[in-house]
């Protein structure tokens, strides 16, 4: 962790930023190429510090964090140089004689602000990006997951010159003082409330921003759905990491002729997935804080408990709960869960689903079990979300060829992949003139010119 004030570590970013140390795209790919390599020699202390921190077993660690992670980084460093190359585009009628081309540039310094859910990943991710085209980054981790944090600026601190990749560690007022500095761009991961606020803070300079943010992200359950299918395919988007998953499905509104069905196969996906004990299994996850943890048991008593309810406050495990006879009035339904309690609404017409979704705020994730291929095309094209799965949960985030973000107030933005690179360069346009000869009908005063400008612009 750099001991220089804030603003000097922009400064020295700035300067080195300036003296287009971070232009070469060769540099880059060799920057992505060393990240690679310290995040493989660092595996075992970051899923240590993982386990430390969530309590994630090593298996979840590695397919969410690290695997994710490494995944990114393999296609950047493949693609890079394509994705920094200059793309001509087609010559308008009315442009003949001229070139026209896009050219990706960085936006210069940037700012990564992450949350604790996935503390690795959700930070490296964008760091990618950021490096993949050219920028410098200065990484404010959560300090909620302090032994992730501590690991990623160790990481950073033994892999990068601190003037082009550098971990400034610290909570809100650490945030609030580097949203202050001039950066070229601000990417934020986490919640809806201080996405504004970062937004707010940005605003002042004019600073474009990546806001990935969180919701209540709905999943229906069709009366023609493979219920077990679907259940396990739940129960895994909604107990990997205890619920504290962004896309995680919030709630579950399910054809009421499935509905006893659906809580039975949940329940039995649970056992199958944490046994009979989810507190004491090693494949479980435990909730962030303490304050979290108070949070979430004050929507135990919302409805009743189909399963689950049980917690243990020392180590602060709550197991995987459903909950039924739920209201939109209850407290549990006002507010994004973020934890291992579901919520299970029944409807008789898929019209009354699509009214509670489309009432509320844009949700960042919404997934759909059926067959129907209607349906399905009726949810696709008339339901806005920032992306989701027909007949699965999680997945659409986890491949570097679908553009992850949210939309209205699950976020601005959107990355992974070449969109990473993307949501961290300007694409500048040029277009080159030829010199060989010159339209003279363009120009004030020209013979026709306003019958010939009526031709080309029909
Ligand atoms: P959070 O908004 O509380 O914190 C995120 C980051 O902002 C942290 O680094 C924190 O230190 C900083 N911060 C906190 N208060 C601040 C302030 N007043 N000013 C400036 N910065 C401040 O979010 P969280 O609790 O860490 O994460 C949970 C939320 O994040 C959920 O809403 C979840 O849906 C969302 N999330 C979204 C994604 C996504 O990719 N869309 C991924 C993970 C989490």
């Amino acid at each position: 962790m750099t001991t220089l004030p804030f603003h000097e570590v922009f400064a020295q970013q700035q300067a080195y930023f300036r003296a287009g140390r971070t232009l070469h795209v060769n540099e880059r790919r060799q920057a992505l190429i060393t990240l690679q390599a310290a995040i493989r020699r660092m595996e075992q202390p970051i899923m240590q510090a993982l386990q430390q921190d969530l309590g994630k077993s090593q298996g979840e660690a590695y397919m969410t964090e690290v695997g994710v992670v490494l995944d990114e980084v393999r296609m950047a460093i493949k693609h890079v140089r394509r994705w920094a190359k200059p793309r001509k585009v087609r010559t308008a009628l009315t442009h003949v004689g001229s070139r026209g081309m896009i050219v990706p540039e960085p936006y210069g310094c940037t700012l990564i602000i992450s949350p604790w859910n996935y503390p690795f990943q959700l930070a490296i991710a964008p760091l990618i990006g950021a490096i993949a085209a050219g920028n410098t980054a200065i990484l404010k981790p959560s300090e909620l997951t302090p032994h992730t944090s501590a690991c990623l600026a160790k990481l950073i601190r033994d892999t990068f010159d601190p003037q082009h990749v550098t971990v400034i560690e610290g909570g809100a007022e650490t945030s609030q003082q580097l949203t202050a500095l001039p950066f070229d761009h601000i990417f934020f991961t986490g919640s809806v409330a201080i996405g504004k606020i970062i937004m707010q803070a940005a605003a002042k300079r004019l600073t474009p921003v990546t806001l990935e943010l969180g919701g209540k992200s709905p999943c229906v359950v069709h009366a023609d759905a493979d219920i077990r299918l679907a259940a396990k395919r739940i129960a895994f988007g909604k107990w990997t990491n205890a619920g504290q998953t962004c896309v995680a499905p919030d709630y579950i509104y399910v054809h009421r002729s499935r509905y006893d069905e659906l809580i039975h196969e949940l329940e039995r996906a649970v056992q199958q997935f944490f046994g009979e004990d989810p507190l004491n299994s090693g494949e479980y996850a435990s909730i962030v804080s303490k304050r979290h943890f108070e949070r979430l048991a004050t929507f135990m008593d919302n409805g009743a408990i189909a399963f689950g309810g049980s917690s243990d406050a020392t180590t602060r495990r709550m197991s995987p709960t459903v909950l039924t006879d739920v209201t939109w009035e209850m407290p549990v339904m006002q507010e994004e869960i973020f934890g291992p309690i579901l919520p299970v609404l029944t409807y008789d017409s898929f019209e009354e689903v699509e009214r509670a979704i489309i009432e509320r705020p844009k949700p960042l994730a919404l997934y759909l079990f059926t067959n129907d291929r209607q349906l399905e095309q009726h949810v696709i094209s008339r339901i806005s979300f920032g992306g989701g799965c027909i007949n699965d949960t999680l997945m659409h985030f986890a491949t570097p060829y679908l553009p992850f973000g949210g939309v209205g107030e699950s976020g601005i933005g959107r990355y992974h992949g070449h969109f990473s690179f993307q949501a961290f360069s300007h694409e500048k346009s040029v277009l080159r003139q030829t010199t060989w000869f010159d339209f003279s009908f363009r120009y004030p005063g020209s013979k026709h010119r306003f019958q010939l400008m009526r031709k080309l612009f029909k």
